[in-house]
């Protein structure tokens, strides 16, 4: 485990590389990322290379003992290229052609585009393909950030007719899927099937209301692949020429639900995964668990350590910023990410720039260059991970409990919310809350993956149950896995059409229960009472008839009062609600006894513990989120890794304070 910097040599003069290096190497800064959004640099003019400024770069931090992660720098086409070739832009969901002057103005579907970025990025490959101080490669730059993942133009149409008809072959066939017989839809051919834009009939605020929701399904997995396409086609240039590995840093869940990209896909052309975590800026406060959520995603995308390839390190923002990291908190932040699965966290970015649109957007030393309190606080950080990497390998915490995550479902969701209030990744961070509330790791994975390794699977709200997800469900249970399937689970189908069936369609004999009817929550809430103590539905409530299934909750309001609101057919519990926060508490700690997960007798508020292993060595990491000193209560002997000091019965943690323990 170790540290780096996203750097931007290019921005500042050649004579003061010798400082930043110098500051760098005394802060324990292994890595650096450079090269993002430089294409006028390399490519000044069409078919004019210039490599001379990123050889100097490579060589000198090179040799001063610094590795580098090279860019493509894909992101920023030139403004030459938009003169010449203005059909590269993208078209946004309203007609609108993007325009040259910010960023990600281009459409992943251009074939001039993509021929540019095929070029550039091979002669980047094919340069520093072999040099031994390039030590990986990154795709792109957040692939999809600002609602780029959906283009509307003619190309992207064209393509998405040729991938209709690669899918459907015949256009009855399309029609029948799509029941475009509805509201006079039936198409003659593919070349009349259209995107769906916003603004076709009704413009209400998700912009697409009112079109095929099979259409737009379809439309969302066509955007996703292209740029998954995109992806590979980088990939498998750059290892033409090099055998270093490939990642893109990728968004936070919260960000990733506009982003459209289906991640566990993408993740399958990368050889590693890295995101970039940005906690209190100008956009939001993240709340503990969902950084935590966060990290979990990342390591699970791969089922291997990942990287966060910018971690916030100052006050951040563009036309406003947020706070200023609380002294402290960038250490606590950065162990967080590695007692959560990270290999090596690199800060964004080293220097805060002078100039363009990124002024506010601090680094490790502000505009003037001079160290300051954010650089010593690095600096600690760097030399403990340098003494901490020495005693054990890269760690991964030891998770029990799953929840499973579809892009599918998601987009289910999305295009049919259900009812207000509904939103897929948020129900997601609820069931995930209360085990972060009790320190207990949490993975998110597929329906359809091995799930051996885990004691307890939750699945809200899965909308679409493929056959083999049906099978590989039905095994964990028949195993003795606890599962739990959720309301608004198993009624749609891969098209995104309601099933014929009566919910839980495919999941009916494995829960054991059938839903008559539902009520959903709208500008009301139901009570109810079970083994999870007494609460609150808010969202959504199945009316259900338990067939072998025996009750575990009941509805204590609306006319449906009296119903099941939580069964259990052996191991499989079927949730007919949402619960509040503090019965959703309850819930789960009930399924942690249930599954035999050891649950802690109590829990300190902002205390995060979380329990890793290298493989061989266990490593127990106390992390303070509070302004507050305070003592936690240890039941075992340990050693701090840190300090070498043996830590019996209590340790001390300071505000934002990190203990990691060791056997
Ligand atoms: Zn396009």
């Amino acid at each position: 485990m170790r540290i780096g910097v996203d750097y931007y040599p290019e921005h500042w003069d050649r004579e003061r590389w010798e400082q930043d290096v110098k500051l760098m190497l005394e802060a324990g800064i292994k890595v650096i990322r450079v090269g993002e959004f430089a294409w006028s640099l390399y490519e000044p003019r069409e078919d004019v290379y210039e490599f001379a400024w990123m050889d100097e770069i490579v060589d000198f931090f090179g040799k001063k003992g610094i590795k580098l992660i090279l860019c493509t720098p894909s992101a920023t086409p030139p403004k030459w290229m938009i003169d010449k070739y203005p059909d590269i832009l993208a078209e946004d969901i309203h007609g609108n052609t993007k325009l040259f002057g910010t960023r990600k103005h281009y459409c992943f579907n251009s074939e001039i585009y993509r021929e540019k970025v095929r070029k550039l990025v091979g002669l980047i490959a094919e340069r520093y393909g072999k040099n031994p101080y390039v030590e990986g490669w990154q795709i792109d730059n957040e692939l999809g950030h600002g609602n780029t993942a959906r283009c509307y133009c003619e190309e992207c149409h064209h393509k998405f007719i040729d991938w209709l008809e690669e899918k459907y072959k015949t256009i009855e066939c399309l029609n029948k899927t799509y029941g475009t017989v509805f509201w006079s839809q039936i198409y003659n051919s593919f070349n009349e099937v259209i995107v769906p834009k916003a603004g076709t009939c009704y413009d209400f605020d998700s912009g697409t209301q009112g079109q095929n929701p099979s259409l737009l399904i379809d439309y969302y997995r066509f955007c996703s692949d292209s740029i998954i396409s995109f992806t590979k086609e980088s990939t498998e240039l750059i290892k033409k020429y090099s055998d270093k590995p490939c990642t893109s840093n990728l968004l936070d869940a919260a960000v990733n639900s506009g982003t459209g990209i289906d991640y566990f896909k993408l993740s399958e052309e990368l050889d590693f995964v890295t995101w970039d975590n940005y906690i209190e800026f100008q956009w939001g406060k993240a709340k503990m668990e969902t950084v935590s959520r966060d990290h979990a995603l990342l390591r699970s995308y791969k089922k291997k350590p990942f990287w966060v390839m910018e971690q916030q390190s100052g006050p951040c923002g563009w036309s406003k910023m947020g706070p200023s990291p609380d002294p402290g908190k960038l250490r606590l932040w950065t162990y967080e990410a590695v007692a959560n699965g990270a290999d090596t966290v690199v800060y964004f970015r080293w220097r805060a720039c002078t100039f363009g649109a990124e002024q506010n957007w601090h680094g490790i030393l502000g505009h003037d260059g001079k160290v300051n309190r954010r650089y010593d606080e690095v600096k600690q950080t760097g030399e403990e991970m340098e003494r901490l990497s020495q005693k054990v390998g890269t760690l991964m915490p030891k998770a029990r409990v799953a929840i499973i995550k579809s892009f599918d479902t998601e987009w289910c969701h999305t295009i049919f919310q259900n009812v207000e209030g509904f939103q897929y990744d948020n129900l997601l961070l609820a069931f995930y809350k209360p085990f972060y509330d009790m320190n207990i790791s949490v993975d998110f994975v597929q329906a359809e993956e091995d799930l051996s390794m885990y004691s307890l699977v939750l699945a809200p709200a899965l909308a679409y149950v493929s056959d083999e997800a049906k099978n590989n469900l039905e095994s964990y249970a028949a195993k003795g896995g606890t599962l739990v399937i959720t309301f608004r689970s198993a009624f749609k189908n891969e098209y995104n059409r309601m099933l014929p069936e009566t919910i839980p369609g495919p999941l009916a004999e494995l829960t054991g229960v059938e839903v008559k009817d539902y009520d959903p929550q709208f500008d009301k809430s139901t009570s109810v009472a079970g083994i999870f103590g007494s609460g609150t539905a808010k969202l959504w409530c199945d009316i259900v008839t338990p067939k072998d299934a025996e009750v575990l909750g009941l509805y204590t309001g609306s006319y449906f009062k009296g119903a099941p609101c939580l069964t259990r057919k052996g191991s499989v519990y079927y949730l007919a609600c949402d619960l509040d926060e503090k019965a959703q508490g309850n819930f789960a700690k009930y399924l942690c006894r249930q599954a035999g997960i050891e649950v802690g007798l109590y829990v300190q508020e902002g205390i995060e513990v979380v329990d890793t292993t290298d493989g061989e060595k266990q490593v127990k990491f106390l992390l303070n989120h509070n302004n507050y000193d305070t003592v936690i209560a240890l039941t075992q002997e340990y050693t701090d890794l840190l300090t070498d000091q043996k830590v019996v019965n209590t340790v001390k943690l300071e505000a934002y304070g990190v203990a990691i323990l060791g056997d």
